[in-house]
């Protein structure tokens, strides 16, 4: 079971960090909104997760995804098992989520990875979290429309971001300027050397002039807090940052 951490980026919003990834929980009218649900290892946090912030599973209107790979949808089948909650995403990443295809790290490039010591933790690490759920698929998801997101708790617009998948959907907050970032642009992992705003390492992406293209437009973004799916949340300075990315 991982030790999940929650901070609080904004009024209605928190980010816990489970196995090197993050998810959301927005809060608003009629309950709350989970943007992405962890590894299958994560489940147990993200439930808690909730409870923590002081609401019931059951209030989870709905989970919006950023994309599905395996580290993002992890809880959903028991959400969706226990509290029927629905599934979110873009209408291109519903054919993903369903897995019509799949554009994932594969076997043999994660086993590239045992060459360095921190690759060797990551590996260890990522398979303990997927353990027996590798064909881990969301059979429910469906495609948002502008109308559902904005009426659930949280009010979220979808922003399609191809590039790390042909179907990953960013979400923006306006009512309080929150980016949810998913894995177009993060501000660290274990495999990256450095923190700070940038592209998770090209092996992730599925197509990287995509993501670096769709990580300068959530640049332009108004936006004054960043949920990445992966690394720390930035509060701080965070427009001179986005500018200082869409420049290099
Ligand atoms: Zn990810």
């Amino acid at each position: 079971m991982t030790n999940a951490k929650i901070e609080q980026v904004s009024d209605s919003v928190h980010v816990v960090a489970g196995t090197n990834v993050n998810w959301a929980i927005v809060t608003g009218d009629g309950g709350v909104t989970l943007v992405d649900a962890g590894y299958p290892g994560d489940t147990e946090a993200v439930v808690r997760s909730v409870r923590e912030i002081g609401h019931d599973p059951a209030d989870i209107a709905a989970v919006v995804l950023t994309h599905a790979h395996l580290d993002h949808i992890g809880a959903i089948p028991t959400l969706v098992e226990h509290f029927n909650v629905p599934v979110y995403t873009g209408a291109e990443e519903v054919r993903h989520a369903k897995r019509e295809y799949l554009q994932q790290i594969t076997p043999v490039q994660m086993v590239q990875r045992l060459g360095s010591r921190r690759g060797i933790v990551w590996v260890g690490q990522t398979l303990r979290a997927v353990a027996g759920h590798i064909g881990m698929r969301v059979p429910t998801a469906t495609a948002v429309e502008a109308e559902t997101l904005g009426g659930l708790p949280g009010g979220l617009v979808a922003v399609p971001t191809p590039g790390h998948t042909d179907g990953h959907t960013a979400y923006f907050m306006p009512s309080e300027g929150v980016l949810f970032s998913g894995d177009t642009l993060v501000t660290g992992h274990p495999l990256l050397r450095d923190t700070g705003l940038q592209l998770l390492p090209g092996f992730f992406n599925h197509d990287e002039e995509g993501t670096l293209a769709s990580a300068r437009a959530l640049a332009a973004l108004p936006a004054e807090v960043l949920v990445p799916g992966h690394g720390r949340p930035i509060r701080e300075n965070l427009s001179s940052l986005l500018g200082e990315f869409a420049r290099t």
